[in-house]
């Protein structure tokens, strides 16, 4: 039983067989070639941009294919450091809680000389927006993203958008864990850019996609390659590509809202955990609680049972690190390795949600004794 959703979605049963199909017949060809396969290549890309950018109600024009989120991140971060430095500003407003691909490319930008002004937490496991009272005469542009990765926190970005719109700020948002996982579509423009992720939608792993309004568009960040219109140097991952298109037409609703309910409501009653994040202040599809008991235990030992969740914390060199997010949200550390995530997605059943639940509270029991 798969609940880790927020780590990675199962290719999708529509992505699933309109790949085989691709693959019985082609499956291949290099987009830039001037022959008949590279035509078709192009073609198909092209399609694959139509149609991603019907979905997330863009122009197709600011639509670029890229490898993840990590590196549609990176490349929005970095390209509006290198704008607004032009501009002669060199602050950015940011959100602690972000992932670590965006915090990867502001601590760069931090490294050629921006400097980052960080949003506070408030409750909710969400930033607020005090931080754009302060004068805000440097601050070239602004990062919060749509909906936590870890906790399923709703950022205010919606707030941000308009705080930056008046001001002429733009702000980069992150919604890997936002598109396609919420109960309704939420139209991202206004937003000076906004990255998503091709496998937490149901198409493989390895693509992404960043849109890009303002004046950072032409600005190569991989190389000099002429793919993507200069954007992005590379030969196209062409059956990302098109998966990521037909995941796309499937955009929706998790569907989680009830079970995740089912679930928080069973195990607090039972006294074995605590949500961190209370129902609408989080999206449906994820379910952080605080256990009793370490939580990397409970994950080994629900995996020993069939059962994928997954604790949120990096685990490195065999050291379970707190999570840097639960951290920020003033969680101490010995707290922080008790967070577990549950996230629910279009493989989930409610017979599923009965049995976790009932696996769950006997794994809790046994861990504290019972
Ligand atoms: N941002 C968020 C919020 C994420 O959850 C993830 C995936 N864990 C990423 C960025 C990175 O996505 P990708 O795996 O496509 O690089």
């Amino acid at each position: 039983m798969y609940f880790d959703h927020a780590a990675t979605s199962p290719l999708l049963p529509s992505v699933r067989e309109g790949l085989l199909g691709e693959l019985s017949h082609n499956g291949w060809g290099n987009p830039s070639s001037v022959h008949q396969s590279g035509r078709r290549a192009s073609r198909l890309v092209e399609e694959a941009r139509e149609e991603v950018a019907k979905a997330l109600g863009a122009d197709s024009r600011r639509v670029t294919f890229l490898s993840g989120a990590t590196e549609a991140n990176h490349a929005a971060i970095l390209s509006w450091g290198r704008w607004a430095a032009s501009m002669g500003k060199r602050s950015i407003l940011a959100n602690p809680l972000e992932h670590p691909s965006v915090m990867g490319a502001l601590r760069e930008l931090e490294r050629r000389g921006h400097h980052l002004i960080w949003a506070g937490v408030g409750d909710h496991g969400a930033v607020t927006g005090g931080c754009w009272e302060d004068s805000l005469e440097d601050v070239g542009f602004a990062v919060c993203m749509a909906a936590n990765n870890e906790t399923g926190a709703i950022q205010p970005w919606q707030e941000w958008r308009r705080l930056g719109e008046s001001r002429q700020i733009p702000v980069h948002v992150d919604a890997t864990q936002w598109i396609g996982k919420w109960s309704h579509r939420d139209d991202l423009s206004g937003v000076g850019s906004f990255a998503l992720s091709g496998h937490k939608l149901g198409a493989p792993t390895g693509v992404g996609v960043l849109v890009q309004e303002g004046p950072v568009t032409s600005e190569g960040w991989l190389g000099e390659g002429p793919q993507e219109r200069g954007r992005r140097g590379g030969t196209e991952n062409l059956l990302g590509i098109l998966g990521l298109g037909m995941a796309v037409r499937s955009i929706h609703a998790t569907g989680g809202h009830d079970m995740a309910t089912y679930i928080v409501n069973e195990l607090t009653q039972r006294g074995l955990a605590v949500p961190t994040i209370p129902a609408p202040h989080r999206i449906p599809g994820i379910l952080h609680l605080r256990l009793p008991v370490r939580a990397d235990l409970v994950v080994q030992r629900l995996d020993l049972q069939g059962i994928s969740v997954s604790s949120g914390s990096a685990c490195s060199s065999g050291s379970v690190k707190p999570s840097p997010v639960l951290l920020a949200m003033g969680w101490s550390p010995e707290d922080a390795r008790k967070g577990l995530r549950i996230s629910l997605g279009w493989t989930n059943t409610q017979e599923e949600c009965v049995e976790l639940v009932q696996v769950l509270a006997e794994v809790l029991e046994d861990l504290q004794g019972l």
